[in-house]
């Protein structure tokens, strides 16, 4: 196999036969998942998907449930050399069209929902998986023998697309390298410190990097246990904290814990680190996790197109509200327009660069040469500042995202699917604070005449748009705040509306 370092398959696998009989899942149900019988699993998928005729670089779309046969599917792919194509579950059937067609899908994994489409998509291979972990490809694995041949992989293949929202509505796909994937869980396992008998609960999708790369890669590089929970529910997760060290998690993990009454310095004894990234965690979650629990949680930084970028310290000073120093072997610095690093303390763009960038977006070549920079510099979007000693903070977002409980909302897309709806002359979607879910989506409507109700939109909206970016407020005004140069002044509406759901 030593011919083969550049497959993260063939790292992974290393490090599982070294953990061989150790548990590398227990799952929700009391069964446990040696790393063998996973491994042995990842095999049976590999075999499948050659079967399927998956060759080098074909995209594997999967839209699935979390499931210990989701994760044999997900290493099955990198194993034979396949691009893992993650899909948020919520994604509606057309916005899964969009996907299967701009990835070009050599074979697609989902549930019942969307099998419908595969009349439009004759050329792609369809396949079943449920939350249990039963539908057609995993009836075709059982009956598979195991394969142990690890596709050989060079320094720019690709490991996985995973797609971002869009600014402009239209989806970008983050091509991700084995070697991305790869230097990024090294970083990571030095960074955290971590140890052989560290237990992870895991508890995020993994439809998105931190629930598939980046918590996900920490452990099974060490050959280390994961509590694999289908999902996110405070009071179970609490429950297990007991028989875990780490918990990665969105900042909506913390705000929910806190509203258990259990939680307390006893209920989170045995744990060694709690993480929070994707999105800002407040200064006073951070403060009252620490009063009721002693912990100080360590934030991080990171996104789709370069998975983690900065941390704060394990050991040293973990500061709220800032998302701490760049990774070993990763550079971030703070530009202006142009690129040129800024003075310390000064807001700019955050760039970054690295072993973890992503090498571009799928099949747009002109976006990619906009947003990494011919000495690859990616440009993030994200605005910040760095101290002296190198600590960043971030300050805003370049690029008008809303994060609404971990999730990424593109206002545009919401705008444009408003303003295609009867009685809706105009339309902004912005972000404005929410205890529960940190940011929440809210519509501001200009309306063509009469009145319009949020009950209304929600019908058109279902049809259209997933769950968690539809707006949870709206209101009607009789025109948009613009600047001089036409643009909408979000900043005006945000501060207008600031106060929805909270006082
Ligand atoms: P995604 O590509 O879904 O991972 O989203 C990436 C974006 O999430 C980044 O560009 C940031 O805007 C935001 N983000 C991630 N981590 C943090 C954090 N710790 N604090 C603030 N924003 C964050």
């Amino acid at each position: 196999m030593n011919h083969n370092k550049g497959s993260f398959f063939h790292r992974l696998k290393h490090a599982a036969a070294l953990a061989e009989a150790k548990a590398a899942l227990f799952l929700e149900n009391g069964e446990k998942v040696t790393y063998r019988m996973l491994f042995e699993a990842a095999g049976r998928y590999a075999s499948v998907l050659r079967r399927l005729s998956v060759a080098k670089g074909d995209r594997v779309v999967v839209q699935v449930e979390k499931s210990a046969a989701n994760l044999a599917l997900y290493l099955g792919t990198l194993q034979c050399g396949g691009v893992y194509v993650p899909l948020n579950t919520a994604y509606t059937r057309e916005e899964v069209a969009y996907f299967l067609s701009d990835a070009d899908a050599a074979v697609f994994v989902c549930g019942d929902a969307v099998l419908a489409l595969q009349s439009r998509f004759p050329k792609i291979r369809f396949m079943t998986l449920d939350r249990q972990g039963n539908g057609s490809i995993a009836t075709l694995a059982e009956a598979a023998d195991t394969d142990s041949a690890i596709e050989v992989i060079t320094k720019t293949d690709l490991a996985a697309i995973v797609y971002t929202s869009g600014t402009t509505g239209r989806s970008k796909g983050a091509m991700l390298s084995h070697a991305n994937l790869s230097s990024n869980a090294d970083a990571l396992i030095e960074a955290w410190g971590w140890q052989p008998d560290d237990v992870l609960l895991h508890a995020l999708p993994v439809f998105h990097v931190h629930g598939l790369f980046i918590a996900l890669h920490c452990a099974l590089l060490t050959g280390t246990p994961m509590i694999w929970l289908p999902k996110f529910v405070a009071e179970q997760t609490l429950d297990r904290l007991k028989d875990a060290t780490v918990l990665m998690g969105v900042p909506t993990f913390y705000t929910r814990l806190l509203a258990e009454r259990e939680l307390n310095r006893a209920s989170v004894q045995h744990m060694r680190l709690f993480i929070s990234g994707s999105a800002p965690l407040t200064p006073q979650t951070f403060a009252e996790f620490e009063s009721r629990t002693g912990y100080r949680i360590l934030e991080r930084y990171g996104m789709s197109e370069t998975i983690i970028n900065t941390t704060n310290p394990l050991h040293g000073e973990r500061v709220p509200g800032t998302v701490g120093f760049a990774l070993p072997g990763v550079d971030v610095h703070i530009a202006d327009q142009t690129g040129n690093p800024l003075p310390h303390g000064e807001v700019g763009m955050i760039e970054v660069r690295g072993p973890n960038v992503f090498s571009g977006y799928w099949r747009m070549q002109e976006k990619t040469r906009d947003e990494i920079r011919a000495a690859g510099w990616f440009i993030t979007g994200d605005l910040g500042t760095q101290t002296a000693d190198g600590r960043v903070s971030i300050v805003g977002r370049g690029k008008d995202l809303v994060i609404s409980g971990g999730y990424n909302v593109y206002p545009k897309e919401i705008e444009e699917v408003l303003d295609t709806l009867p009685g809706i002359q105009e339309s902004a979607v912005i972000g404005v604070p929410h205890p529960d879910f940190g940011e929440a989506v809210v519509a501001v409507l200009v309306s063509s005449g009469g009145e319009i109700r949020l009950e209304d939109l929600s019908v058109h909206l279902t049809e259209r748009l997933a769950k968690f970016k539809e707006p949870k407020a709206v209101f009607c005004v009789p025109e948009l705040p613009r600047n001089t140069m036409g643009k909408v002044q979000k900043n005006l509406l945000r501060d207008r509306f600031v106060d929805t759901f909270v006082s």
